[in-house]
């Protein structure tokens, strides 16, 4: 992989339902400490892959290499995207 790409997890939103630790088969999450998601293999995480993002129920997980989208209704081209100068 050259671009960084892994999960993050926010601890204050997750509830812990495994649904993260279940899914991911490319051993980014330590299965022992399942259902807590840890990242314990950040470099085998699938470039672009949101399959554990989708499925969490709480928004809890982000991903490090993630490009926001622009505002639909930012038309400038100041690139700072969501949430940004718009
Ligand atoms: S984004 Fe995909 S490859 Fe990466 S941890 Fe989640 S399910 Fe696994
Ligand atoms: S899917 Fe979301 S709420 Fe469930 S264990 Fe993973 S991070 Fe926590």
């Amino acid at each position: 992989m050259s671009k960084i790409w892994y999960p993050v997890i926010d601890y204050e939103k997750c509830i812990e339902c495994g649904a993260c630790t279940q899914k991911c088969t490319h051993g980014v999450y330590d299965l022992k400490k399942a259902p807590t998601p840890v990242v314990v293999k950040p470099e085998e995480c699938v470039h672009g892959c949101h399959g554990c993002g989708n499925l969490c129920p709480s928004g809890a997980i982000s991903y490090v290499g993630e490009v926001k989208q622009k505002s639909e209704n930012c038309g400038c081209s100041c690139g700072e995207g969501n949430g940004g100068c718009c």
